[in-house]
């Protein structure tokens, strides 16, 4: 048997007939079944898929018709076409009730050969073009399922986003507010001294950088998962790198109370810099945001031909079960009222530097804290 191939059954009570339209059938691309009684018939029909019948109306017991009937009336054999072979014309005065909700054909003896190898054939068409109906309606259906995962994620994307936008925006509008207010009292000095205009200043400064790195996110994520994300390679001293990243960002880490040591040494990667400083950036602002008050060490080594930079914090850690989800969209291991974000941040880093033919991975033990770390291939001499 072979299961690409469709079947054929044929029911007859005498062994003559079955054999003569089974040699008939021989060279035809179809698996041929027989069946001697209605009764074997039909569990030939519940056991396999065919895509013909031929069934001999003048049979003992139960005849072609009777059958025809019992397999109308079952889901698994309601729909498997049907020739009748008639014996003569008086067969035809019964009339067959489930004629009309079926392919139905008959066949006259004395058997005609060619007619009846047409009429398999043209049967077998029908089949073939039902299935690849079948594995058309199936795609489309796997199609319209992608398309709403899709439409879902776009929908849950612009609402995690519009939420994560308002507060700095809101925050940006009162400090607009208040000024138009402190200028109405131009002259006071203790309403517009320095300090405070300094403190204003920078709280509106926070505000705009916010915005700015969650637009910034939010087109790289469309970048990511368009595959635009370009990467422009130079050499880097992947130590010397570090250092001048992690000097930028000590204000940020001071304010959350986090001391950072540098342990780095000097080694060549091939890096598109402003992409790697993204990355770096992100694990300093993660350690400084969920590890606040915690020591933050930052190493560079290298092993063999992998160069290998840490972010290492004592903050809370990661419990188990979320270690994988962080990586992934909008995957938080936080409650979004505690601290702000879009959880796109870790997901960027890791197609990044996977891009970049390396691997960001994360070991962290509860109440111990985490440990970052993206190995890069060492640029070649
Ligand atoms: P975001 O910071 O916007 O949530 P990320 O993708 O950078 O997005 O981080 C995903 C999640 O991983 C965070 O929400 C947080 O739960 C967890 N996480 C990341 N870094 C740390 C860290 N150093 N310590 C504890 N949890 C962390």
């Amino acid at each position: 048997m072979n299961s690409s191939l469709p079947n054929c059954l044929i029911v007859d009570s005498l062994d003559e007939n079955l054999n003569a339209l089974k040699s008939l059938f021989e060279g035809e691309r179809v698996n041929i079944f027989t069946a001697k009684s209605g009764i074997e018939a039909l569990e030939l029909m519940l056991e396999h898929d065919f895509a013909v019948s031929f069934l001999d109306v003048q049979m003992p017991i139960m005849d072609g018709f009777e059958l025809a009937e019992i397999m109308r009336g079952h889901e698994k054999t309601k729909l498997i076409p049907i020739i009748f072979v008639t014996a003569g014309s008086n067969d035809l005065k019964r009339i067959f009730k489930g004629y009309e909700s079926g392919a139905i054909d008959f066949l006259h003896k004395p058997l005609v050969p060619q007619i009846v190898l047409a009429k398999l054939r043209i049967f077998i068409e029908l089949n073939n073009s039902k299935n690849l109906l079948k594995e058309k309606i199936a795609d489309l259906e796997k199609t319209e399922i992608t398309l709403k995962r899709a439409l879902d994620s776009r929908d849950e994307f612009l609402s995690i986003c519009s939420h994560e936008l308002k507060t700095p925006l809101t925050s940006l509008k009162m400090q607009i507010q208040m000024s138009n207010r402190l200028r109405a009292k131009v002259g006071d000095e203790v309403a517009m001294s320095p300090d405070k205009m300094e403190n204003f200043i920078a709280h509106a400064d926070r505000s705009v950088d916010r915005i700015i790195h969650l637009v910034n996110d939010m087109l790289d994520i469309s970048r990511v998962t368009t595959g635009r994300l370009s990467l422009n390679l130079e050499s880097i001293n992947l130590g010397e790198f570090t250092i001048e990243v992690v000097e930028r960002l000590r204000p940020i880490l001071d304010l959350s109370n986090c001391p950072t040591t540098l342990r780095v040494k000097d080694v060549m990667i091939k890096g598109d810099k402003y992409r790697l400083e993204q990355v770096l950036t992100n694990l300093l602002t993660n350690a400084a945001k969920y590890a606040p008050d915690c020591l933050v060490e930052v190493i560079v080594a290298s092993n063999n031909d992998k160069a290998t930079l840490s972010v290492i914090d004592a903050g809370k850690g990661i419990p188990e079960a979320d270690q994988k989800r962080i990586f992934k969209r909008f995957e938080r291991a936080v409650s979004p009222s505690l601290v702000s974000g879009l959880g796109l941040g870790l997901f960027i880093s890791k197609e990044i530097i996977e891009m970049h033919a390396g691997e960001l991975e994360l070991k962290s033990t509860e109440g111990k804290g985490s440990n970052f770390t993206m190995t890069l291939p060492i640029e070649a001499q």
